[in-house]
């Protein structure tokens, strides 16, 4: 069985078929990925997506004025953006941020899932093809950044800190580029060959 790098392209033999190896690419040193990197994608995905909810929650800002203190989480900033007549940019935060994010940890773990465990789970081929559609559309870093510049924007205005949504955030960001990175399609694929 033959497979390819992913880093340069180099197409290496493979002499155990059963998918658990982990080989160094002869040519770039790229560790080459066997079934037992959709194990660790299942296990960062599955997390990020546990974080997900308490991280749309959980304020992600804290501004005090004088003595009030303001909060903001992902559902009220996108609900603030509706009522302020920006409807669109509300939709695009909760789309990016939020629904296209959870959908696409779901499908990450969903396909590792049935790669790990050698079942055959339905859909599973369709939703291994959307996977790839998905990930551009995925933006939490974006988001991130954007707390970001608005932290810094605001300090010289009013007392701004960071809330525990804040840190589930960047925590969810963390575990999801890291399935990103362990998701291996090809072990999916070649199951299918
Ligand atoms: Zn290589």
């Amino acid at each position: 069985m033959k497979t390819a790098c992913e880093a340069c392209g180099l197409i290496i033999d493979i002499e155990d078929d059963s998918e658990g190896y982990t080989l160094v690419c002869p040519r770039c040193s790229n560790v080459v990925k066997g079934r037992s990197s959709m194990l660790h994608s299942l296990v960062f995905s599955l997390s990020a997506v546990f974080l997900m909810f308490p991280a749309m929650l959980y304020p992600f800002l804290k501004i005090r004025i004088n003595d009030s203190m303001l909060t903001a989480t992902l559902f009220e900033s996108v609900a603030a953006l509706n009522s302020e007549g920006y409807v669109p940019a509300g939709i695009a935060v909760f789309l990016t941020a939020f629904l296209i994010p959870l959908l696409y940890l779901l499908l990450i773990s969903y396909v590792s899932l049935e790669a790990v465990s050698g079942l055959r789970l339905p859909f599973s081929e369709p939703l291994a093809h959307f996977i790839h559609k998905l990930h551009r559309w995925h933006m939490v870093d974006v988001f991130l950044v954007g707390i970001l510049v608005s932290v810094v924007k605001l300090v010289d205005m009013a007392d701004v800190s960071f809330g525990i949504g804040f840190y589930l955030l960047s925590a969810i960001c963390f575990f999801l580029i890291t399935a990103e990175i362990y998701y291996d399609s090809k072990v999916f694929w070649r199951r299918y060959d």
